[in-house]
């Protein structure tokens, strides 16, 4: 067991934020907010208040920064409980973008850049966004289709492209902007206001509880200095993949507890609902949907969990975290959709949050790798001996 503190330290730590969960954030979840970034950030405020006041904070960053440092493998208890509602990520500072980036940055980021950027981003001070996807015929799960430039002008850069869907940018103060330079796919840090940084829009979509909404950006003749490049020019691609890892993982896990708070709240409508002379629950077939809900939750924990312990002891974790993303996503959404079916008519409601539940998982199949795309990368990893010889 990878523990920060002693068993029953972390047992009463999980227990304080079940509570804080169930008679905090879930009270103060309203479906009408959705979309409503204004709102959400003013309910995630008072929520981080109250969860700091109960001596919860984030669960990754480090006791001086007001965090619980905790380790992967206890973050797999923490991000079931907290993503169990809509605000608890939020409120407890391990949603994304923020989360991944600070992880990312703190092995990438210079003296100046820690000052700067990644410790206001740790306080909640400053919020920041990841932005590398592009409209066709720009990169999306094909990273070699990078379009957006950074061009050396004096000893600094100017940057040109066009990004979508970056989770986060309507609320950031700054990005991580991946582009091309002559060695190749690179980071910089820029700031919102720079001239040539240019917000587009925030696309409706599906998932409406995202603090800051997934923006339209785009970079026309935006200027930075030399220091806002991060780590070594040309290797973006391979940072791009060091921050999805923990990213993932992160997902995996908030995402286990959404879909089991969605089947519990079925199997409470199945013990009570009566169809043709029983209870729902007493129906084979509910039964049946419940049963395969509770193995796949143990299926997707399990692997989850393996994934945060070889996190814990620094083993590469490329395959398999491949492999749990695509599992777990899919098997979530399962989860979702079959709590949604013995839930009937109200499932479907936005009476219930059920329907919801379903909408925030949807794009998990989609973001930080399409299955196909990681079903294709483990396959060719299978391969890839008999393939050589
Ligand atoms: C809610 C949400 C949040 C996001 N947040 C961010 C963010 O913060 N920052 C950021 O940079 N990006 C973000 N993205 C973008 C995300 O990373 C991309 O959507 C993803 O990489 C896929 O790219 P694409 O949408 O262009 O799909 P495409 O590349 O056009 O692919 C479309 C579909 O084609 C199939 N496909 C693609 N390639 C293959 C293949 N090789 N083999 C088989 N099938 C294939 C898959 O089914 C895939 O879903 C976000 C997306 C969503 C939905």
């Amino acid at each position: 067991m990878s523990l920060t503190r002693d068993p029953a330290a972390f047992t009463a730590l999980i227990q304080n934020l079940r509570d804080f969960i169930a008679e905090e954030a879930i009270p103060r979840e309203d479906l009408r907010q959705a979309g409503d970034g204004d709102a959400m950030r003013r309910i995630a405020l008072q929520l981080r208040a109250i969860a700091s006041e109960r001596g919860l904070g984030a669960p990754r960053a480090p006791v001086e920064q007001g965090g619980l440092a905790l380790s992967w493998e206890e973050c797999c208890s923490f991000l079931e409980e907290a993503g169990r509602s809509f605000l608890g990520p939020a409120a407890l500072q391990c949603a994304p973008p923020g989360q991944p980036d600070i992880a990312a940055l703190d092995q990438l980021a210079s003296p100046a850049q820690r000052t700067r950027y990644l410790e206001p981003l740790m306080r909640g001070e400053r919020h920041s966004c990841f932005a590398m996807t592009e409209p066709a015929p720009g990169v999306g799960s094909d990273p070699r289709m990078l379009s957006t430039t950074a061009r050396r002008d004096g000893d600094g850069w100017v940057i040109e492209g066009h990004k979508w869907f970056i989770t986060g940018a309507m609320r950031a103060d700054f990005a991580i902007v991946v582009a091309r330079t002559e060695a190749g796919p690179s980071w910089f840090l820029v700031d919102k206001a720079m001239p040539g940084f240019e917000v587009v829009r925030d696309i409706p979509n599906i998932e409406p509880f995202d603090l800051g909404g997934h923006g339209e950006l785009r970079f026309e003749g935006c200027r930075v200095g030399p220091e806002a490049l991060v780590g070594e020019e040309g290797r973006g691609l391979d940072y791009a993949q060091l921050r999805l890892e923990g990213a993932r993982l992160f997902h995996c896990m908030r995402y286990i507890g959404l879909a089991s708070r969605a089947m519990s709240m079925a199997q409470d409508y199945a013990s009570s609902r009566e169809s043709h002379g029983a209870r729902l629950a007493e129906h084979q077939m509910v039964q049946a949907m419940v049963a395969d809900a509770h193995i796949e939750l143990y299926a997707a924990r399990l692997m989850t969990l393996d994934v945060a312990r070889r996190l814990d002891r620094g083993e590469s974790i490329r395959h398999e975290s491949s492999m749990a993303k695509v599992f777990v996503s899919e098997a979530v959404n399962r989860v979702a959709d079959s709590a949604v079916q013995i839930t009937g008519a109200l499932g479907i409601s936005e009476d219930a949050p059920l329907s919801m539940i379903l909408r925030m998982l949807r794009p998990f199949r989609i973001y930080d790798g399409a299955s196909e795309v990681h079903r294709a990368a483990i396959a060719k990893r299978a391969f890839r001996q008999r393939l050589r010889a």
